[in-house]
C-alpha cells in the first residue's frame, strides 16, 4: 500500500513549523503536513503571560538536561525545550527582541549567509509583526503575530529606569528600533492580554484550511531519504508498533528546533561519519557540522530583598492569587498579564564592543525559574547574560535509538573571555539594584550576597547558580557549501542533499544578541519565501 503523500512535510510545530505551515499552506492547491511530538496548547496556562513561571518546571517539556559542564565544576544544568505546539513561542517569557543590526551584518559578512544581513532581513521581522504601538521603518502593523507592550508594569520598574541612568544607561522605548542600548520595557509577543504563540497567531486563523493537517503526538524517528533525496519521515507509533510511513512529493522541512533537528538528522544517518558509527547509526550522508557550533547564552543573576510587597511574590498567597484571577478575569490587568520578565535592556561589558554585549531581565519577584529559590519576604531578581559567547558546544546522540534524550553540550565558558565578561555583567547588575533610585524598594541584595566580591568568589558563585536563557542556536549553521562548518546553503537547503530543508534556530550561524523567538520567526517567514521560491 502506498504511504499518505502531502507536497511538504514539516517536522516540528514550533515557533518556526507553524509559522511555514501557515505560509505554505496559503495555496490551496499546496498539501501540508505539520507533525508535532508535542500535544495541543489547551490547558490555560499556556495562554495566561504569567503561565510562564509555570513552563520551566515541566509543562509542555522534553525534560532534557546539558552533559556536565566541564567550566562550571561539572555542573548538569536543566535545558528546558519545548515539547508542545507553538513549541518555544508557546512556554516562553514572552519577551520580543530582535538584536543588533551588526549581527545580521555579521551572519552575511563574516559566516557566509548570503541574503541575511539586516536589510535583507527586516522586511521579515516586519511581515511576521502586529505590532501594537509602532508602526514606523522599524515595525509592521497587521501581521500575524502580536507585539504589544506591558499592561500593568510595577512601580519597581520605573526606579529600575532611573537607576539605570544613575549609572548613565539611558531610557530606551524600543530595543528594535534604532539604537539597541538602554533599560526600558520590553515589548512582549501578545496580544490583548493573552500570549500570542506562532499557534495561536498563524495556526488559529487557517483552522478551516482543508489542505493543512496537523497532527500531535507524532514523534519524527528518521527522515526516510532515497537515493541522496528525502522522500518522506517515519513517524513513531503508539507503544512499540511498527513507524508510520508518511511521504513528501517536493520536501521535507526540519523545524525541530536546535536541538531536536539536528538530532533528527543525526538518527537519520546525517551528520559527522565517525560520530554516527560510534553509536551505530548507519551513515547515509557525511555531513560533519549538524550539531556543531552550538552556542547559547548564560544567565547569572542577583537577587535582592524588596522594602515591601513591591514585585508579584505576594501572589503567592491565596487571597491575593484569588484577586489576581478576578482582577484578569474582569479588567485583563494585574499579576495574571505580566510575563514576570517585561523590563530590562542591553549595555556594555566591554566597553569597545560594537553593540550592547550583556543583557538584562528584572524579574517582578524571587524564584520565578526553575532552579531558583524563592525568599521568604518579597524580592526581586536582575538577570544578566553576556550575549555574544565565542565557547562551541554540541549535540550529539547518547545511542541509535530515536527515542532517546540527546547529549547536549553548550560547553558554557570554555573560552575564558566568555567568564570574565558574563561576570562583568552580574557586577553590573549588582551595582544597578545598589543605586539611590531603586532604595525604596529594594533592602538589599541576597544573592550573590555583598560578601561575595571577588572574581573567583563570583566564579563559584556562578558555576554554583548560573543557568541557561533557553536561546540555543547553530548546530545546522547556514554557510557556504564548499565550508565543512556549514549544514545548509543561504537557501536553508541541507548541502548534499535534494528535498530537505531546516528552517528553524538551528540554522543561525551566531546567536543574536537578545532572546530568540523574534529572530527564529523570522528565520521562518523567510524560508517560505525561498521554498515557495520568491527568493533564490
Ligand atoms: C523556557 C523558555 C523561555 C524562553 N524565553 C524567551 C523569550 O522570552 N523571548 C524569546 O525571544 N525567546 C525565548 N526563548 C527562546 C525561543 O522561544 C526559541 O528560540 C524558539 O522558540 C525556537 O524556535 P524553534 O522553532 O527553533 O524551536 P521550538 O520552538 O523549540 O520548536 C521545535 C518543535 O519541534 C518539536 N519536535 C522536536 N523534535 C521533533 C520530532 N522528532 N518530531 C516531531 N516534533 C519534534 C518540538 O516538540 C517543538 O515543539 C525561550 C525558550 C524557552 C524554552
Amino acid at each position: 500500500m502506498r504511504a499518505p503523500t502531502w507536497d511538504y512535510i514539516i517536522v516540528g510545530g514550533g515557533s518556526a513549523g507553524c509559522v511555514l505551515a501557515n505560509r505554505l499552506s496559503v495555496d490551496p492547491g499546496i498539501k501540508v503536513l505539520l507533525l508535532e511530538a508535542g500535544g495541543a496548547d489547551r490547558h490555560p496556562l499556556y495562554h495566561l503571560p504569567a503561565g510562564f513561571a509555570k513552563m520551566t518546571k515541566g509543562i509542555g517539556s522534553w525534560g532534557w538536561s546539558t552533559v556536565p559542564q566541564r567550566q562550571l565544576n561539572g555542573r548538569v544544568l536543566r535545558f528546558t525545550q519545548a515539547k508542545v505546539i507553538g513549541g518555544g513561542s508557546t512556554i516562553n517569557a514572552q519577551i520580543y527582541t530582535r538584536g543588533a543590526a551588526a549581527d545580521y551584518d555579521e551572519w552575511e559578512g563574516d559566516c557566509g549567509a548570503e541574503g541575511w544581513s539586516y536589510r535583507q532581513v527586516l522586511p521579515y521581522f516586519k511581515r511576521a509583526e502586529n505590532n501594537q504601538r509602532y508602526a514606523n521603518a522599524y515595525h509592521g502593523y497587521g501581521g500575524p503575530l502580536g507585539v504589544s507592550n506591558p499592561i500593568s508594569p510595577l512601580p519597581i520598574c520605573e526606579a529600575f529606569f532611573q537607576a539605570g541612568q544613575q549609572l548613565g544607561i539611558p531610557f530606551n522605548p524600543d530595543f528594535n528600533g534604532e539604537r539597541q542600548e538602554g533599560l526600558g520595557y520590553y515589548q512582549l509577543t501578545q496580544f490583548d492580554a493573552r500570549r500570542s504563540s506562532t499557534s495561536v497567531a498563524y495556526l488559529r486563523p487557517i483552522r478551516s484550511r482543508r489542505n493543512l493537517e496537523i497532527h500531535l503526538h507524532a514523534q519524527v524517528l528518521r527522515i526516510v531519504m532515497e537515493n541522496g533525496r528525502a522522500t518522506g519521515v517515519e513517524v513513531a507509533a503508539e507503544g512499540s508498533g511498527t513507524p508510520r510511513m508518511l511521504r513528501a512529493e517536493r520536501e521535507v522541512i526540519l523545524t525541530a528546533g536546535a536541538i531536536g533537528s539536528p538530532k533528527l538528522l543525526l538518527q537519520s544517518g546525517i551528520g559527522p561519519a565517525e560520530h554516527l558509527r560510534a553509536v551505530g547509526v548507519p551513515v547515509v550522508h557525511d555531513l560533519p557540522g549538524v550539531g556543531e557550533n552550538l552556542q547559547d547564552h548564560l544567565d547569572l543573576f542577583a537577587i535582592a530583598e524588596c522594602t515591601g510587597d513591591h514585585t508579584y511574590d505576594k501572589y503567592n498567597r491565596a487571597h491575593h492569587a484569588a484577586w489576581a484571577g478576578v482582577q484578569y478575569l474582569l479588567f485583563k490587568r494585574g499579576p495574571v498579564a505580566s510575563s514576570l520578565f517585561e523590563t530590562g535592556g542591553f549595555w556594555y561589558a566591554d566597553p569597545s564592543a560594537r553593540s550592547p554585549d550583556i543583557q538584562l531581565h528584572l524579574g517582578l519577584g524571587s524564584g520565578i525559574e526553575a532552579g531558583v529559590a524563592k525568599m521568604k519576604n518579597a524580592g526581586v531578581t536582575l538577570n544578566s547574560a553576556y550575549l555574544r559567547p565565542r565557547s562551541r558546544g554540541t549535540v550529539r546522540l547518547a545511542s541509535a535509538d530515536p527515542r532517546a534524550a540527546p547529549l547536549i553540550d553548550p560547553n558554557y565558558w570554555a573560552e575564558p573571555r566568555d567568564r570574565e565578561l558574563a561576570i562583568g555583567g552580574l557586577r553590573m547588575a549588582r551595582e544597578i539594584l545598589r543605586q539611590p533610585a531603586l532604595q525604596r524598594f529594594v533592602l538589599g541584595e541576597r544573592l550573590p550576597g555583598a560578601a561575595l566580591r571577588s572574581d573567583a568568589e563570583l566564579f563559584d558563585y556562578a558555576c554554583a547558580n548560573a543557568k541557561t536563557d533557553h536561546h540555543p542556536v547553530g548546530t545546522c549553521r547556514i554557510g557556504p557549501a564548499h565550508d565543512p562548518a556549514s549544514v545548509v546553503t543561504p537557501d536553508l537547503g541541507v548541502i548534499g542533499l535534494a528535498g530537505l530543508r531546516i528552517a528553524d534556530a538551528s540554522v543561525m550561524p551566531m546567536v543574536p544578541s537578545s532572546n530568540t523567538n523574534a529572530p527564529t520567526i523570522m528565520v521562518a517567514e523567510k524560508a517560505a519565501d525561498h521554498i515557495v521560491g520568491k527568493l533564490g
